[in-house]
């Protein structure tokens, strides 16, 4: 069905690579059933597929039970779907066509939010096709309203029905989104200090919410719209030190949570040991902070420094595509600074993982850092226990103050 659509232009240009996809999407992690797939697999009379999928699913039985995840497809030992063929396709859709897939299935890469009454699409960087197609773009992501054709079967990610009402009845979700998308696509600044920018200005916003000052928003975005071109203003945050501590600190939690981070996932454990081996740790090795600063020092002067000035565009992609697809920020959730929190760990945890692999390397191609941030984002960003324990080590530490994310952030 057409529906009016906000989406970002690269996803005109997507179709699923299949058998010639590089990290399939049916390796490596959960595949979940909605209740009516369940059903119909269950009832299923197909002479093979019938019994293979009946011996494959199984049901979700714990409180985290609902109709979107009620069952899911035990893995094979190698981690593979049970459904996946040698050539790589989807044995259903190949069998019994696409309509029969679960609406996981059907709806990944995909991200379908609702805001209002207007259909967004974006998608998951963890897909390496929808990464080269969104981050590659050097002139930077950019937004389209389009008639699209919205399969009813692709699930939705969040429907916002008045989110973007404050108390006061004021719209504030589209001038603080669009002020957001435009400091991080502010290309006079370095990124980190764009997003520095970003976090001192989402600070000010949520203590107005924390105040209920709604009616004090739109001020503030004035304001920061013209401190954004004040000379001077910017030049006191280029003189904001970075902590090589607390960003080191972060490589050993790294490390140390490793275990639960996704090691079964291939091609972002060959990224991750690249990244050891640039830092030349070994995983169990105590760490030397002294020794491991100079590697860091080095490798970022020597290689990263001269990725970011040639490919800068790739992480500024990164976190524009987050922050669409995260629908952030909205002041309705009322914890916009957590969020901003949330995404500050992702970028600073993805500048650690491409430091290290750039020592590696001795450098980074276009092509290496696609594998680090595409395997990144399927570990990471899929796995909210492993990102919620690094936050919660920031937290428990009383490092979550924006401070100390702004000494994270700084180059
Ligand atoms: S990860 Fe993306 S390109 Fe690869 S098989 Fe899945 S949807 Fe297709």
């Amino acid at each position: 069905m057409q529906k009016e659509t906000l989406m970002p232009t690269y996803m005109k240009n997507f179709s699923c690579i299949g058998s010639a996809c590089e990290d399939s999407c049916c390796v490596g992690w959960r595949v979940t059933l909605d209740k009516k797939t369940f059903k119909n697999y269950k009832n299923l009379k197909h002479p093979v597929l019938g019994k293979k999928l009946n011996d494959s699913m199984k049901r979700i039985k714990n409180g985290t039970s609902s109709d979107s995840q009620y069952a899911y497809f035990v893995m094979d030992d190698h981690k593979r779907c049970p459904m996946l063929e040698e050539s790589g396709l989807c044995g259903i859709q190949a069998t019994i066509g696409e309509e029969m897939l679960s609406a996981t299935c059907t709806t990944y890469p995909r991200v379908i939010n609702k805001v209002d009454t207007n259909y967004e699409m974006s998608a998951k960087l963890s897909c390496p096709e929808i990464s080269r197609l969104a981050l590659l773009n050097p002139e930077g992501i950019e937004f389209e309203h389009t008639e699209y054709d919205m399969n009813s079967a692709w699930g939705m990610n969040n429907d916002f029905l008045d989110s973007s009402k404050s108390e006061n009845g004021e719209n504030l979700f589209w001038p603080l989104r669009m002020f957001t998308i435009g400091i991080i696509q502010n290309r006079s600044l370095e990124l980190s200090d764009r997003m520095i920018f970003l976090g001192i200005f989402i600070n000010k916003v949520q203590s107005l919410i924390d105040s209920k000052e709604y009616n004090k928003i739109a001020t503030v975005i004035a304001e920061y719209k013209s401190k954004i071109n004040n000379k001077e203003y910017i030049a006191s945050l280029m003189n904001i030190k970075s902590s090589p501590e607390l960003q080191l600190r972060l490589v050993v939690e790294l490390i140390q949570k490793r275990n639960v981070s996704g090691g079964e996932v291939p091609r972002y454990l060959e990224s991750y040991i690249d990244m050891c081996k640039g830092f030349n740790i070994q995983e169990k090795e105590t760490f030397d902070l002294e020794k491991l600063k100079i590697t860091y020092k080095e490798n970022y002067s020597n290689y990263y420094k001269r990725f970011n000035e040639d490919y800068g565009y790739i992480l500024e992609n990164y976190l524009v595509n987050y922050i669409f697809e995260s629908l952030f920020p909205n002041i309705k959730k009322s914890d916009i600074f957590n969020h901003f929190t949330r995404m500050s760990v992702l970028y600073s945890m993805l500048r650690i993982h491409l430091v290290g692999v750039a020592g590696y390397h001795n450098g980074l191609s276009e092509e290496i850092a696609i594998k680090v941030i595409q395997s990144f984002a399927r570990v990471v960003e899929h796995n909210m226990f492993y990102l919620n324990s690094i936050t919660d080590s920031l937290q428990q530490s009383g490092m979550d103050t924006l401070a100390h994310i702004v000494s994270l952030l700084k180059e």
